[in-house]
């Protein structure tokens, strides 16, 4: 497996740290609102790393936190605490955002076929682990108490830019309104560990610490949370793009300080979702798209994955509908023929073997999906009988998980006109019963639809429906 290794600047081959498995972690999201179409291109890209690591046989354990406290809107340690943000915004408690915005991004990363990580976990759950590690720091002279809070020192560090050999203005290009000095820190690239006397006069999560009472900095989450779950030796962290500085940068930092070492191997970097025009797409700039709104227009979730993977992970994805529409048209057709795929007879094993070899060049050349998604084609236009076809379409959605077998879809599509006028029908009838508060006469409803084969389910954007066995 070769992919670019953003702390050498090079594609390399994958040497994992102990034989046969692999120590994997994914930033997880900041759960203050839905995630938008952009995050989940990062989870999308990382997902098919993870699946194409299983795929050639490595024992991989992968975790991922939820941020839910410390990450401000700068990236730094400046602006507002973004769940904060997100409470105000909603005239709930934090815990209430996070909850629902954790659930959300659970169900959209379902819809879009990304494997939920073997370890899933909020920063919330381990302020002890915090509080250790910056314990420790303080210990080893890596930290200082300055204004009450606690601050990291890069100037202790050799080499704190560890990615590239940029400098802090070309990396500053990252980091959102980064406005005003903090003068507690001695130098300019100190960042916060704990923050003791509070930012937020209204800040709602806070805990007991050495230091008083505070919350953390958004960085030593992803520290703590990985090395509790995978040790002080990892092989490959993910993230989008604009995690490289000043969050993995700091990551790095402070974990290579706590444990002395060399911490992480692979640094895996996704591109961004770009508007046209180039502009990032971004929660805190509002231009967002949600999975909820593809499929209100009408797209299937799926076929976001499959535009996601038809370009490569290292280059900025413009998106724009009149590309979708396209490639909807294309994830019907091919999904037609893998459903139309019979099984007639023996798999060829020869030929299975070569085209199955095919895929894993091409994905494990730097995770060219693009040309792994060429290979089913050249596969569907092999001579050979469908079940040697099947058999390795079926192999390659191991890793691409396009969702070409799953027949529901398909059904949805073929559904005549005229039932699906009658469902539309009901479900405004439905609605109608609702308003007037005629309960008995809405579940009437849902069942006269169910006993025809139609389930309907209510989402935050409305009634939606599927056809059940
Ligand atoms: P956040 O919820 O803001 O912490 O971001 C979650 C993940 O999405 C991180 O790995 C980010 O680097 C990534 N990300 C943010 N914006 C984009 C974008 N426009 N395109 C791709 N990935 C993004
Ligand atoms: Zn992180």
């Amino acid at each position: 497996m070769k992919f670019f290794n953003t702390l050498t600047r090079k594609v390399e081959t994958f040497v994992p740290n102990v034989d046969g498995k692999v120590n994997m972690y994914t930033c997880g999201p900041t759960v203050y609102h839905f995630a938008h179409i952009g995050n989940l291109r990062s989870y999308i890209m990382e997902d098919v790393l993870e699946k194409t690591l299983r795929y050639l046989g490595y024992d991989v354990k992968r975790v991922m936190n939820i941020t839910d406290v410390g990450h401000l809107t700068s990236d730094g340690d400046t602006g507002e605490d973004k769940m904060l943000k997100g409470a105000k915004r909603e005239h709930k408690t934090v815990m209430e955002i996070a909850a629902h915005y954790t659930n959300a991004f659970m169900d959209d990363c379902k819809k879009l076929n990304i494997k939920r990580p073997d370890v899933v976990e909020p920063a919330t759950n381990c302020i002890p682990e915090f509080i250790n590690m910056v314990e420790v720091l303080l210990e080893k002279g890596y930290a200082y108490v300055a204004g009450e809070n606690v601050y990291f020192d890069t100037s202790k560090l050799k080499n704190y830019y560890v990615f590239s050999n940029q400098t802090e203005e070309e990396l500053k290009v990252g980091v959102r309104d980064d406005v005003s000095e903090d003068t507690n820190k001695r130098n300019k690239s100190d960042f916060v560990l704990w923050f003791t006397k509070s930012k937020f006069d209204n800040q709602e999560l806070k805990w007991n610490s050495p230091w008083g009472i505070g919350y953390p900095g958004w960085h030593i989450e992803c520290s703590c949370i990985s090395m509790k779950h995978l040790g002080e030796y990892m092989d490959i962290h993910c993230g989008g793009i604009d995690n490289i500085f000043p969050h993995h940068t700091n990551e790095i930092a402070q974990s290579e300080a706590f444990t002395g070492h060399k911490w992480c191997n692979y640094w895996f970097h996704v591109h961004h979702l770009v508007e046209k025009g180039g502009e990032k797409m971004s929660k805190s700039a509002g231009n967002i798209l949600t999975v909820s709104v593809l499929e209100e227009k009408g797209y299937n979730p799926l076929v976001y994955r499959f535009f996601c993977l038809q370009s490569h992970y290292r280059k900025p994805l413009e998106f724009s509908y009149e590309v979708l529409d396209n490639i909807t048209s294309a994830y019907d057709k091919l999904k037609k023929k893998v459903l139309s795929l019979k099984d007639d007879g023996e798999v060829a094993k020869d030929v299975y073997n070569e085209y199955r070899s095919k895929f894993e060049d091409a994905i494990t050349n730097d995770l060219n999906t693009s040309s792994a998604i060429t290979v089913i084609y050249d596969v569907l236009a092999l001579q050979v009988n469908d079940a040697t076809k099947k058999a390795l379409i079926k192999s390659f959605e191991e890793v691409l998980s396009l969702g070409l077998f799953t027949e529901c879809e398909e059904k949805k599509q073929e559904i005549s006109s005229e039932l699906e006028q009658f469902i539309l029908e009901k479900i405004e009838e439905r609605k109608a019963a609702k308003k007037e508060k005629d309960f008995a006469g809405a579940d009437a409803i849902r069942e006269e639809l169910l006993s025809k084969g139609v389930a309907i389910k209510d989402t935050r954007e409305g009634t939606i429906w599927e056809l059940v066995k």
